[in-house]
């Protein structure tokens, strides 16, 4: 298949701040992951430019905004989702170029999740109830007291490369439905489909100030003059755990609240009574979904060992079978994002090595023989006896690799995936039905998935644990998270 173009080929990708765009300025360089080749300049916000954004969303609150209706936001919503569908094509061809990821990704899980974001959270908020109770009174009389959610005020989102536009929309959407002005920070790898958005926004016509955008990098640069800003009333952030960190201390010194999606170093656990083929086929997609840069990938996979040697046969052939490269080539696996990440996952590669494990598959770059060997790609490996306590077990690499280990019971079973500082999410295969139930409750991670991977219900809770994250997005947990609350006592 073609190549669909760049939206942002031979212009400047510009921020967008209290309604206008702004490419003036300094500029940084968006490199393909497939090819090395330049994609575009991309304008960063410096420090006057976040100013102007935050007094711009801050401004918005105050005027028509602060005024529209539940029902004319959720109209405003619902057209950014057309927006997003109407120009499919540019979304998918933008999310494509900068990660490098199979265009059948983009196509079925990014581009439409981003639109889906806009449509669901319009439509929760219908469903949105408040609490109130009757409260008795020394006099007879009684009182009425009952919750008004208003908007937590000036929300700074700050999102990662993986899903970009689907983990944007995931904050933008609930933040903009609960009546909030926003300013967006989209990673510095992936500018392209959060200034589509933009311009989505601009068109549908939303208010100056209520969505601004501003590009650049995290410490000294955009991502940290807006997470330190004084005035803004909130951050939202996607991201390595570590980042997480360093935000929340800019966080303290202004009491922010925080909603944070972190790392992980998920398990699988796989018992011998599984549907071997299903678990399989599940556990390769979870390993090399998106060439493992979902934070809900497995890193970790513990197997029941009686099927120990089976399964790690099957699952090494399986990733052979993986056809890499190009997105328009029908790949399953596409490049890592950068060289750079390539750079940390190769060390961890070599640190396995060092650490003792054994290489089934993979551990090294393929060859192409073509403009690819300037892109950032990686081979898909499977390692095996590692101890539980190597780095290579314990910390996040983020790319397409496992390491499996056989397990006696379910018991060690369930220590082995709880031992970890994370706690993102755990897939569990069985035919035993109240094994599964009680394994998955055993299991400390935000999201446990029985004989399934990566099926999201937008309603339901979504974070971390530990590690991973601070407080639940997904369904009413967002619009918990982007309101303020209130209650009022009226005395009858
Ligand atoms: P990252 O933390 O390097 O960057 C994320 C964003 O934070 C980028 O926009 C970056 O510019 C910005 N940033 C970096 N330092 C900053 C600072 N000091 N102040 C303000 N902003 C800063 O993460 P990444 O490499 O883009 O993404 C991969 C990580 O994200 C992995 O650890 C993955 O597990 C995690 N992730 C978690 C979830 C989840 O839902 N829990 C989802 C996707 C990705």
């Amino acid at each position: 298949m073609q190549p669909r173009p760049y939206p942002y080929t031979g212009r400047k990708i510009p921020c967008y701040i209290d309604g206008a765009f702004v490419d003036s300025g300094e500029v940084f360089e968006k490199f393909s992951p497939v090819d090395g080749s330049l994609l575009a300049l991309v304008a960063e916000a410096d420090r006057p430019l976040i100013d102007r954004a935050v007094a711009a969303a801050r401004a918005a609150l105050r005027g028509a905004w602060g005024h529209f209706t539940l029902a004319e936001r959720q109209d405003l919503l619902r057209r950014v989702a057309v927006g997003i569908e109407a120009r499919f094509d540019d979304f998918v061809a933008a999310e494509v170029a900068d990660t490098g990821k199979p265009l059948s990704h983009a196509l079925k899980v990014d581009i439409p999740r981003g639109a889906a974001n806009f449509r669901v959270f319009a439509d929760l908020m219908t469903a949105r109830g408040s609490e109130s109770f009757h409260t008795d009174t020394p006099d007879g009389r009684g009182a009425l007291n009952y919750v008004v959610d208003k908007p937590l005020g000036v929300v700074a989102v700050v999102s990662p490369w993986n899903l970009p536009l689907l983990l944007l929309s995931w904050k933008v959407a609930p933040a903009l439905a609960c009546g909030n002005t926003v300013i967006a920070k989209p990673s510095e790898e992936t500018p392209a489909t959060a200034t589509l958005l933009a311009e989505i926004m601009h068109e549908v016509g939303l208010p100056p100030g209520v969505f601004n955008l501003v590009h650049g990098f995290g410490p000294g640069s955009a991502g940290e003059y807006l997470v330190s800003h004084a005035d803004i009333d909130a951050i939202t952030f996607t991201g390595e755990t570590s980042t997480g960190s360093a935000i929340m201390k800019n966080a303290a010194v202004g009491l922010k609240p925080v909603s944070f999606e972190l790392g992980g170093k998920n398990a699988a656990v796989i018992f011998a009574d599984a549907d071997f083929e299903a678990a399989v086929a599940g556990t390769l997609r979870s390993v090399f979904s998106n060439c493992g840069q979902v934070c809900l990938c497995t890193e970790r996979v513990y197997v029941e060992r009686p099927i120990f040697e089976r399964f790690v046969g099957a699952l090494a052939d399986g990733a052979r079978l993986m056809k890499i490269g190009d997105p328009y080539d029908g790949a399953d696996m596409g490049p890592l994002i950068s060289q750079k990440h390539r750079e940390k996952v190769l060390g961890y590669y070599a640190l396995a090595r060092r650490e003792g494990g054994r290489f089934i598959i993979g551990g090294g770059v393929p060859e192409f023989g073509d403009t690819r060997d300037r892109g950032a790609f990686i081979d898909p490996t499977i390692i095996i006896g590692l101890h539980e306590e190597a780095r290579c077990v314990k910390e996040e690499i983020f790319g397409p690799v496992c390491h499996i280990a056989p397990f006696d019971s379910e018991a060690e079973a369930i220590d082995l995936a709880n031992a970890t500082r994370y706690g993102l999410a755990a897939a569990v295969w069985t035919s035993d039905l109240a094994r599964g139930h009680r394994v998955a409750r055993a299991v400390d991670a935000g999201v446990v998935w029985v004989n399934e991977w990566f099926l999201r219900d937008l309603r339901t809770p979504f974070g971390g644990i530990r590690m991973s994250g601070i407080g639940r997005e997904g369904g009413q947990h967002s619009l918990t998270f982007y309101s303020e609350t209130t209650n009022i006592c009226v005395k009858y």
